[in-house]
């Protein structure tokens, strides 16, 4: 089979990245998918279990910091398209640590944007349609009161250090496509939950805790409001961005699907109290409950106003929340090994420390 694109994939051993790996070989079997990263905490090659390296798949170890390498990579691999989700991800971690943020997230993005204006730029290739796609976040916005919605015209405001260097990389990003005209485009997605995701993330933490019994950690008084979307749905998204969006147009990704924490958290104990029983204790899961000191600069609410992705491109979300929420417990009760295996000892000790 000829292949139609090449497509450099970054972060693709991380939670979306590795969903969207898979769902590219299935759904494009013409399409070679270099896979670029550098096996962080978070990155996880188990994640890609079952997917064998050859025409149409091939995995690289490295950092996009490496100008270097991704130049060499670039050229070795006659990549013409990009899809860039490599990204230190956590924001408790970027309030503890935040200079591997910087690091990745602003130097590292630089870096790819670099060896893509070298290699395509200098090459007098030429693009009409988007072939840098990088993905970020709802939260360069900032926080939002009890109203109101995210558009692709809200300002940005990010209060985090994690948000902050999503927010610089999305403007480093804009700004080769108006002073280069380097072919790209953003999207900025809500909270994403669905299978492969690290247990420190609220839904992966919330089973692995309550199949222990240990208790279940919520900031502040648990009413902080955030959309949620299945992975799967923010992937098909991505394809519809790359393959049909327009240059240097950021498109906001969204799951209609707004929800307090607290609300979060019942749903997943209650759906494993119905799918295998009460724990020992007899108690129902939600009872592990705990709330926590607040995080620094938490932000109360977001909402993504979605509309423009949907007239533009025809893209809406597929999975209900409850569908999703379902699915995913479905998938952590059959991929228990999994759980096991990513938990290793730094996570523990990171665990550990902030709770
Ligand atoms: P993740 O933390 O699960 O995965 C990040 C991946 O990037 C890992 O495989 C890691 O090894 C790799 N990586 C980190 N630093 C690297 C480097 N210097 N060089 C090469 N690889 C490196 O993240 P995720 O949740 O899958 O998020 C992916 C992207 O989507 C991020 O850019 C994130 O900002 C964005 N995003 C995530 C969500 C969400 O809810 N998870 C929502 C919106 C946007």
């Amino acid at each position: 089979m000829e292949t139609s694109r090449r497509i450099l994939v970054t972060g693709g051993c991380g939670f979306i990245g590795a969903n969207f790996v898979r769902l590219i070989l299935e759904y494009y079997p013409e399409w070679r998918v270099v896979n670029l990263d550098k096996l962080t905490y978070a990155g996880n090659l188990e994640n890609l279990k079952g997917i064998e390296e050859g025409d149409q798949y091939r995995f690289v170890k490295a950092d996009i910091c490496d100008v270097q390498a991704m130049e060499e990579l670039f050229a070795e691999e006659q990549i013409d398209s990009v899809v860039h989700f490599a990204a230190e991800s956590h924001v408790d971690r970027s309030i503890t640590g935040p200079a591997d943020f910087i690091q990745t997230n602003i130097v590292g993005t630089f870096s790819l944007l670099e060896a893509a204006r070298k290699t395509w730029l200098e090459g007098k290739w030429e693009a009409n349609a988007p072939r840098f796609l990088h993905v970020s976040t709802d939260e360069v916005y900032g926080s939002l009161g009890d109203s109101g919605m995210f558009t692709e015209a809200t300002p940005f405001d990010p209060r985090s250090p994690y948000s902050a260097s999503k927010a610089s990389s999305d403007h480093l990003v804009n700004a080769y496509f108006h002073t280069y005209g380097l072919p790209v485009v953003i999207t900025n997605c809500s909270n994403n939950y669905g299978p492969y995701q690290f247990p420190e993330k609220l839904i992966p933490l919330v089973f692995h805790n309550s199949m222990t019994g240990k208790t279940l950690p919520i900031y502040g008084d648990g009413k902080y409001v955030r959309d949620w979307l299945y992975v799967k749905d923010h992937c098909e998204a991505i394809v519809e961005v790359l393959v049909k969006g327009k240059n240097g147009q950021s498109y906001n990704i969204g799951g209609n699907n707004e929800k307090q924490n607290l609300e979060v958290v019942t749903l997943i104990c209650d759906t494993l109290d119905k799918k295998i029983g009460l724990p020992e204790s007899g108690q129902p899961r939600r009872n592990l409950i705990t709330f926590v000191k607040d995080r620094p600069g938490h932000d109360r609410r977001y909402a993504i106003d979605a509309s423009f992705i949907k007239e533009q491109l025809g893209w809406e979300p597929r999975v209900t929340f409850e569908e999703g929420v379902e699915k995913t417990v479905d998938w952590y009760l059959d991929n228990q090994e999994w759980v096991s295996s990513v938990i290793d000892g730094s996570y523990q000790k990171y665990y550990e420390k902030m709770y």
